[in-house]
């Protein structure tokens, strides 16, 4: 399997671009290998029904695509960026088929078989062909490029969907990979990679498209635990009881209000779904967020709220990605190693670990998650392990140490539940040298909306002072920082 992959590899230009799924280890390569996740975007689904299999409920569909669907697809991407990422779906018309459009031989009763992302080069003629079929139907895919790196159009289409009514359970497919570099091409708009799900099982498809918008899968294939929970790229039921995006995510994607922590603070974190805020500690590659997590519209499988506490290493990558580039393996193909053995599969030391209340490592062992828990509570807390051991299955030693041992700075104390349903928390990081890092060069949610304590306000003297450091900090912005397969 690996084997026609690696030939592949040889025949793909050598572009410094990552891939379609690497969690934003690149960031430049909005068009070509990821959609825009920023803005107004426009997207197409494209139903495929074959005969002999339940057909569409057409309004069901335009439903959950539509806005106004409370737990669909727009709103679920609405409010998990804050609104800053706002698609609009159309669907398409449907595409019949009296036979099943995928060859006999590959893929016997039209199934797909699951953990086989070679399967469907199989399948790309009839990818091809529905894009065509769409577009003599009279689509005009020209409407589906609004959006790209800038905010305008690219001739990269906003993401394009296949909904198909064949038992199948999801892939994002990246089309252009598998055919040597070229995407599928409609009215000049080019379309590198297709989500793909059953209509079965729709909410698939909210997952699916979380790889368009560059992020890898974060449960774990192989099945030794469930993997990130708190994630709709990681472990949920794939039900209606959706689940916002984990920290790390939400902060990649910018649509986090990000709060960098320095020295001791004692914060007010609302609820992530409305606030977007998200407290890190820590700087560089291995690092803590701490965001607010509990039922809302979204994760309504939550029973209480809490603090749920990430610990990121951005240094995992698959084992099997060879090469030197760090973070994910980012170069073009690397997926397919992400997919196989994913950066998420080592329950003990994944890219990103739901770091748990109680201790008890029952994540680590496959058990359920529970967050009354799991969560960070009023009583609980995380503190450093003086010992600086390695945690592993046979030290499960509950500490904000970090994956070498070493202290990382990171305590989390006193929480305290508002009747509003903010937490009020103490954090401690490092005293110097958090405030500098940014994640992107600039626009919004680049940079920190706090760094350490704010300065005091008292008194007239510094109401004069503050319209010149907030000058100042404009400048400082514009200036210094110029920086599934699843089922
Ligand atoms: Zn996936």
């Amino acid at each position: 399997m690996l084997r026609p992959v690696s030939v592949l590899l040889v025949l793909v230009p050598a572009l410094a671009l990552g891939d379609y799924m690497d969690h934003f280890a690149q960031r430049d390569d909005v068009g070509p290998r990821k959609v825009p996740y920023l803005g107004d975007a426009r997207l197409l689904l494209i139903p495929v029904e074959v005969k002999g299999f339940p057909p569409f409920d057409r309004a069901r569909l335009e439903q959950f695509f539509s806005p106004d669907d409370a737990n669909g697809f727009v709103h679920y991407f609405e409010v998990a960026s804050l609104g800053r990422y706002r698609p609009r779906v159309t669907v398409g018309p449907t595409l019949s088929y009296e036979r099943c459009p995928l060859p006999e031989a590959q893929f016997p009763g039209c199934r797909i078989a699951r953990g086989d992302i070679n399967a469907l080069t199989g399948g790309m003629d009839m990818l091809r062909e529905a894009v065509r079929k769409t577009d003599e139907a009279g689509v005009d895919f020209t409407a589906f490029d609004v959006n790209g790196r800038a905010g305008a159009p690219d001739r990269w289409a906003d993401g394009v969907m296949l909904l198909t009514n064949v038992p199948f359970g999801g892939i994002a497919f990246p089309f252009a990979y598998f055919n040597q570099g070229t995407p599928i091409v409609a009215d000049g708009v080019r379309i590198p990679h297709l989500a793909i799900a059953g209509d079965s099982d729709l909410f698939v498809m909210i997952h699916e498209f979380g790889h368009l918008l560059g992020l890898t899968d974060l449960y774990d294939e192989t099945q030794r635990y469930a993997g990130l929970h708190l994630s709709f790229m990681g472990s949920w039921g794939y039900d209606p009881k959706v689940v916002l995006p984990d920290a790390e995510t939400r902060w990649r994607l910018r649509w986090a209000n990000w709060i960098q922590v320095q020295g001791r603070q004692r914060l007010t974190l609302k609820p992530v779904e409305t606030s977007g805020q998200i407290a890190r500690v820590g700087v560089g590659d291995e690092y803590f967020l701490v965001e607010n997590r509990g039922p809302g519209e979204f994760d309504q499988h939550l029973g209480v709220r809490g603090l749920a506490v990430f610990h990121i290493d951005r240094g995992v990558k698959s084992v099997t990605a060879q090469g030197s580039f760090p973070k994910l393996g980012a170069k073009e193909g690397d997926f397919v190693n992400r997919t196989l053995d994913c950066v998420n599969c080592d329950a003990w030391h994944p890219y990103t670990r739901l770091v748990q209340a109680d201790g008890a490592f029952e994540l680590e062992a496959y058990k359920p998650f529970r967050a009354a828990d799991d969560l960070f509570r009023p009583g609980t807390s995380l503190l450093n392990d003086p010992s600086s051991s390695i945690r592993s299955p046979s030290n499960p030693v509950n500490a904000s140490n970090l994956y070498s041992g070493q202290p990382s700075g990171f305590a989390l104390n006193d929480v305290r539940l508002l009747s509003d349903g903010s937490i009020e928390v103490t954090l401690d990081a490092p005293p110097a040298g958090q405030c500098e890092e940014r994640l992107c060069p600039e626009g919004e949610a680049c940079a920190p909306v706090q760094c350490g304590e704010p300065p005091p306000k008292t008194g007239c003297a510094a109401a004069g002072v503050e319209p010149a450091a907030a000058a100042l900090l404009l400048l400082l912005l514009e200036q210094g920082l110029r920086r599934r397969q699843r089922r």
